[in-house]
């Protein structure tokens, strides 16, 4: 199967209201071109230089999206481009996404990670932490940031069930914010689901997956 047709299989079974991140972190310029020729315009890479490599080189309608964990000192690489920051796990780095973005003059959407898998290796905040950083007066004074949503990833594990409990205990959290929008914090992506796990996730409530193996073939 070419990258082509694996995109457009996978968007073929994606509803709507659904977005598509290409993963396409470790690929060449050329594999992602051919995601980009079949009408993908959202890439996610994991690595600040590699996206920024790619960012140059590659067309301007594109969407580039951080999906890995980021490194404070590295933001200002990518501050003057990214679209969107999944992997916010603290204030500090919030911070300085939002030291970045006004040096710019820009405002950067960023997604809170949450902790719900069971392994401590996953990155992410709890739902107290994520709820004391919203309340702060100090995130309030942010302007040049604003929280669209949040990211979450489940457990690596076959064990189907605990994958739905971990993506639908997101959902919840997820839902609870949806009230208490105000200028920085709107609430409206859920970014949760993988090659092996999205379908779950999307009838979990995602309403934004990211798709790497499953489009460009499996890593190193
Ligand atoms: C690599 C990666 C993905 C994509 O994984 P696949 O299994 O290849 O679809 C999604 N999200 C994050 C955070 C990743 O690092």
């Amino acid at each position: 199967m070419s990258i082509a047709k694996n995109l457009l299989s996978i968007k073929n079974t994606l509803p709507e209201q659904v977005t598509l991140v290409a993963v396409s972190k470790t690929k060449p310029v050329p594999d992602l071109m051919e995601a980009y020729d079949a009408g993908q315009r959202i890439f996610g890479e994991n690595k600040i230089q590699e996206m920024a490599d790619k960012w140059e080189e590659m067309p301007k309608d594109i969407q580039w999206h951080m999906i890995g964990h980021v490194q404070t000192n590295k933001v200002k690489f990518m501050a003057t481009f990214v679209n969107l920051i999944h992997g916010v796990d603290s204030f500090k780095l919030l911070k300085e996404i939002n030291k970045q973005a006004l040096k710019n003059n820009r405002i950067i959407d960023c997604l809170l990670q949450m902790h719900i898998a069971e392994e401590e290796t996953k990155f992410g905040l709890d739902e107290e932490e994520l709820n004391s950083l919203i309340a702060s007066s100090e995130f309030e004074e942010m302007k040049n940031i604003r929280i669209t949503g949040l990211m979450g990833m489940a457990t690596f594990t076959d064990n189907q069930d605990q994958i739905k409990k971990e993506f639908s205990h997101l959902k919840i959290i997820f839902d609870k914010l949806q009230s208490q929008q105000t200028e920085n914090c709107q609430m409206n992506t859920l970014s949760m689901g993988m090659s092996g796990d999205y379908k779950l996730a999307i009838s979990c409530g995602s309403t934004m997956v990211r798709i790497g193996s499953s489009i460009f073939g499996g890593r190193n």
